[in-house]
């Protein structure tokens, strides 16, 4: 006999590069307490799904997600140039233009 509701889809979470990190680290509002997490995101096989499900403007979200460093909802300007959003790395080692 088949379950009546589907099984719950693997958790995407699981495969994230951040996995394991301190909250501390993944909520930073700061981008040097964040650098861990930022460098991770480039790395991430799940990192659109990451800002998909967090909708860090909507949601006025601190921290690191999909490669971006959000306070209260809006972006923060890095500074360091080596952090860089990974769906931008990808389309650049396409050969696509950024
Ligand atoms: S995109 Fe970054 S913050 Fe989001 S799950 Fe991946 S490593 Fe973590």
């Amino acid at each position: 006999m088949r379950p009546p509701f589907p099984p719950d889809p693997p958790d995407w979470r699981a495969s994230a590069a951040c996995s394991g990190m301190p909250p501390q680290v993944v909520f930073a509002r700061r981008e040097r307490e964040a650098l861990p997490a930022l460098n991770a995101c480039r790395r991430c096989p799940v990192a659109r799904r990451c800002e998909e499900t967090v909708a860090p403007a909507r949601s006025f979200f601190d921290g690191v997600s999909g490669g971006r460093l959000w306070r209260n909802g809006r972006r923060v300007r890095l500074r360091h140039s080596d952090v860089a959003r990974p769906h931008a790395l990808r389309a650049r080692s396409d050969g696509a233009r950024t």
